[in-house]
């Protein structure tokens, strides 16, 4: 089947956002996202890694809706928590967590770190599969760190905590114009 139609299959709008401004340049595409298909269910994310994730997103939603699938898995990581919140950065503070409750339980448990301790780095993967099962998945990652509290109220989940190498202001501050231009998504 020819790509003319592509569903993000993600529900997180800001995610869905992001994805089409950095995709607008493909005028051919169709972009569609997993609101469009209402019934639709996805599947636990029960990887270990966002690879995994972004896999077993994009093979679930292309097999059920019969279409091409973009998933993104993605995440913070800081080294010196051993790897944490990783792959669990939307549940970080519990199954219902929301940005903000994130963003608290991340700044508690990195309250006693200093300079190279709050270095971090957002990761991306993103999977392209097709009903017929071809698969793609590229990964890439931002480099920053961890600022003591948010600033910035644009963007979402770690955006106005995070501010990446050679910046001076947060993914929360930036226009998201820029941080289109130079994030892990892109
Ligand atoms: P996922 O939906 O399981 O991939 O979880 C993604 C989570 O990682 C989001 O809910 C955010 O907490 C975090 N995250 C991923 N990408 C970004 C970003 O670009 N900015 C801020 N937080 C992000």
């Amino acid at each position: 089947m020819k790509l003319t139609e592509l569903v993000i299959a993600t529900s997180n709008m800001h995610k869905i956002r992001e994805l089409r401004s950095i995709l607008k340049h493909l005028r051919h595409l169709d972009i569609l996202s997993l609101s469009d298909f209402p019934h639709y269910t996805a599947p636990p994310e029960t990887g270990s890694t966002f690879q995994e994730n972004a896999l077993l997103k994009a093979r679930h939603a292309a097999t059920a809706l019969g279409r091409w699938v973009l998933a993104d898995d993605s995440g913070l990581v800081v080294p010196a928590l051993g790897g944490e919140p990783g792959v669990r950065s939307a549940r970080y503070a519990g199954e219902n967590a929301t940005d903000a409750d994130n963003r608290k339980k991340l700044l508690e448990q990195m309250h006693h770190l200093m300079a190279e301790d709050r270095r971090a780095y957002f990761e991306c993967c993103l999977a392209l599969v097709s009903p017929s099962g071809k698969e793609k998945c590229v990964c890439a990652s931002c480099e920053g760190a961890i600022l003591s509290q948010p600033t910035g109220g644009g963007g979402f989940g770690y955006d106005s905590l995070f501010i990446k190498d050679g910046y001076s202001k947060t993914f929360g501050e930036l226009e998201e114009s820029t941080k289109n231009r130079i994030s892990h998504r892109r």
